[in-house]
C-alpha cells in the first residue's frame, strides 16, 4: 500500500513486513547521527526504599527525540541500536552522562543516591567493558558504590564463562549489579550468586498482576522470599497502585519503582524532587 509521505521522505509500496524492514532501515540510518545531533537524552525514574518511603536510587532511561520522526520509544530503537552495535558508543555516552549527573547532584549537597544504568549484552561482551567503566568512574570521580548496572537475564544463555569473568571484574570495581526483568528469562535464583549479582528487579508484568492473578502473585512473594534467603536485594518495578504497594510491603520487598511514585523525569525535574525530599 502507498504511504503518505512528505518532502524528502522515501515512498514505500510494501507489505507489512517490508514496511517494517523499511522502518527499521529509516530508524537505523537516523540513529547513526542521533548522538552527534544531540537527539539523545536521559530521564531518571526514582527508586524508593519501601519501608522508609525515601528515594534511594534512580533508573536511567534513554530517550530519542528526532526532528522528523519525533519521540521514539526505547522498545523500538534499542533493539536496532543493539543489532547495529551502535549501542556500544551510545551506551558509553549514557554511562558517562549518568555518572557525571549523579556526581554533580552529590557535589551540590543532595543526599547521595545510586544511579542504575541499563547495560545491553552487546556492551557486556566487549572485553574491555570493565576498563571502560573504571575509566568513566575515574573521570567523573563518582564513588563506584553509587553506580549500579542493570543486566537482563538473557546473559545466562550466551558465552557464559566470558561474561562471568567480566561480571567479576565489574563487581571488584565496587559497582553493584542487578538482574532486570527478573522472572521473564531462564536464570535460576541459585545461579545468580555465581554471577556476582547484588539485586533483582521483579519484572513489571508480575507486579501488575498482584491481587489479580493468583499464580503471578505467588511468584512475586516467592521471588522476594528466596531473594531474602540468598541475601539479594529486591526491587519491584512497575508499581502503579496502592494495593500492589501494600502487598509488596507486607512481603518485605525492599525497593519499588513505578508510576505510583513517579514517572521517569528529566534531569532538572528529578533534581527538584530530590531537593524537596531533602
Ligand atoms: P526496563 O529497564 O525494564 O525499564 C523499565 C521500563 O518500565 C521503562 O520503560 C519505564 O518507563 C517503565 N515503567 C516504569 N514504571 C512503570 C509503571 O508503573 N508502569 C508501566 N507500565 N511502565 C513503567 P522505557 O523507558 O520505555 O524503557 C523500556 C526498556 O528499554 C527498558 O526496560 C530497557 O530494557 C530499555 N532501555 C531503556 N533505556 C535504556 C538504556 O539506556 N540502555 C539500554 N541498553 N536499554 C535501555
Ligand atoms: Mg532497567
Ligand atoms: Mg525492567
Ligand atoms: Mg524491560
Amino acid at each position: 500500500k502507498a504511504k503518505e509521505t512528505s518532502g524528502s521522505k522515501i515512498e514505500f509500496y510494501s507489505s507489512d513486513l517490508n514496511e517494517k524492514i523499511s522502518n527499521q532501515f529509516v530508524l537505523e540510518n537516523n540513529l547513526w547521527f542521533a548522538l552527534d545531533k544531540n537527539e539523545l537524552f536521559l530521564q531518571y525514574q526514582p527508586i524508593i526504599d519501601i519501608e522508609k518511603n525515601e528515594i534511594i536510587a534512580a533508573e536511567v532511561l534513554l530517550r530519542w527525540d528526532n526532528d522528523k520522526l519525533g519521540l521514539i520509544p526505547p522498545d523500538k530503537f534499542i533493539p536496532i541500536a543493539e543489532e547495529s552495535n551502535l549501542i556500544v558508543p551510545i551506551g558509553q555516552w549514557i554511562l558517562k552522562t549518568a555518572c557525571y549527573q549523579n556526581k554533580m547532584w552529590q557535589d551540590i549537597g543532595l543526599k547521595p543516591i545510586t544511579i542504575a544504568v541499563n547495560i545491553s549484552v552487546k556492551q557486556l561482551e566487549q572485553e574491555d567493558f570493565p576498563e571502560l567503566v573504571e575509566e568513566i568512574l575515574n573521570e567523573t570521580r563518582l564513588d563506584p558504590q553509587y553506580l549500579e548496572l542493570e543486566i537482563t537475564e538473557s546473559i545466562s544463555a550466551k558465552n557464559i564463562e566470558d561474561i562471568i569473568k567480566i561480571l567479576k571484574k565489574l563487581s571488584n570495581l565496587g559497582v553493584k549489579l542487578s538482574i532486570d526483568d527478573f522472572g521473564t528469562g531462564y536464570s535460576s535464583l541459585g545461579q545468580l550468586k555465581k554471577l556476582f549479582i547484588d539485586k533483582l528487579k521483579i519484572d513489571k508484568s508480575f507486579v501488575n498482576d498482584i491481587n489479580e492473578d493468583l499464580d503471578n502473585t505467588a511468584i512475586v512473594s516467592t521471588i522476594i522470599a528466596m531473594a531474602n534467603i540468598l541475601n539479594l536485594k529486591v526491587v519491584a518495578e512497575g508499581i502503579e497502585t496502592q494495593n500492589q504497594l501494600s502487598f509488596l510491603k507486607e512481603n518485605s520487598c525492599h525497593m519499588g519503582q513505578g508510576y505510583l511514585f513517579s514517572r521517569p523525569l528529566d534531569g532538572d525535574a528529578f533534581e527538584e524532587l530530590l531537593k524537596r525530599k531533602k
